[in-house]
């Protein structure tokens, strides 16, 4: 039966059951107790079996209902039989009530990039830290990103026996982003949030001259754009290569539909096309408010190092 939804909505709508599906999965691996962790080009720089399943259950599911997009997820898997207890075939009916911006309406499926990254954050899950670690499914058109999904799969973990686990935030921009409350943090206060495992000089002098009243140290892109629209912290600041372009696709636009704001260190907007490289070379800095005071403060000899 043809839908009277749009390519975009309909993908969003499915992208947002199957982010569901990915935060189930990353709890199973968890209570099964092996992660399965293999090094990829570092000891700071690993996969889990809850990366490569989710990876698979994200891209397969997707795969089936949208043959014409292009999915690149940040993973390197082997080709092999998706199981399919890994396949979600659902969408979220809410999404499919809300009315796609008109200047998305006539979007194919073959226009479409999506940015998977199946778990921002392995390093902290890897440590205990569960409430750093989300999924990102970013969708992109004409290299700009447009669309994301963000769950958090262990969202209230800290609340007790008796709290729902879990959440997911979405948005697509021209119409907003749900799924959170929208905070700021006070007037005046200068709170910068950086990595906590994929730190270096640049970083730090960076974070310094940004002249912070206090500097939060957590895991993972997407669980930083989120302290940045719940109060918690006013810039990411990241400058050093190492953030990919599925790290930023989704949390860009939960932040952008929100009226923030995400670069590189120089200020340039990142591309998202399917012949991007996928290394954010020269970092990332974002807000949610007051984007000048930060860009104004990152130190020249910082933008000389970081080439875009
Ligand atoms: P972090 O803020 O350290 O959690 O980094 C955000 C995202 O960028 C995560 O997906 C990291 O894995 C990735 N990342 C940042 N720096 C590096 C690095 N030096 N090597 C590998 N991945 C990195
Ligand atoms: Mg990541
Ligand atoms: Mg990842």
């Amino acid at each position: 039966m043809a839908s009277s939804h749009t390519v975009l909505m309909r993908l969003v709508a499915s992208a947002y059951s199957i982010a569901q599906k990915a935060g189930t999965i990353v709890r199973h691996v968890i209570a099964e107790g092996d992660l399965g962790i293999v090094e990829k080009t570092s000891a700071t720089d690993l996969q889990t079996k809850a990366d490569r399943l989710v990876q698979m259950s994200i891209c397969s599911s997707l795969a089936r209902k949208f043959p014409k997009l292009t999915i690149i997820g940040e993973e390197d898997l082997p080709p092999e039989e998706v199981d399919q207890e890994l396949i979600e075939d659902g969408q979220w009916e809410e999404i499919l009530k809300q009315p796609c911006p008109s200047q998305y309406s006539a979007i194919k499926e073959e226009d479409l990039v999506v940015w998977v990254d199946p778990l921002d954050g392995t390093k902290e899950y890897t440590e205990g830290l569960l409430d750093n670690v989300t999924v990102l499914i970013g969708i992109a058109y004409e290299g700009k990103a447009i669309a994301g999904i963000i769950n958090q799969p262990y969202y209230n973990y800290q609340a007790g026996p008796d709290a729902v686990l879990g959440r997911t935030i979405w948005g697509v921009l021209g119409l907003g982003a749900f799924g959170f409350q929208l905070k700021e943090v006070p007037a005046g206060k200068h709170i910068i949030t950086t990595t906590r495992s994929h730190s270096n000089k640049l970083v730090t002098d960076c974070v310094t001259a940004m002249n912070p009243d206090d500097v939060l140290r957590v895991g993972g892109a997407g669980n930083k754009i989120i302290q940045l629209i719940e109060g918690k912290a006013s810039a990411y600041v990241f400058a050093s290569p190492g953030c990919k372009k599925w790290d930023t696709c989704a949390p860009e636009v939960i932040l952008h539909a929100v009226g923030g704001k995400l670069t590189d260190i120089h200020g340039n907007a990142l591309q998202y096309n399917k012949e991007v490289k996928h290394m954010n070379s020269a970092g990332v800095l974002a807000t949610l408010r007051n984007y000048d005071y930060y860009a104004s403060r990152v130190p020249e000899s910082v933008k000389n190092a970081l080439v875009p």
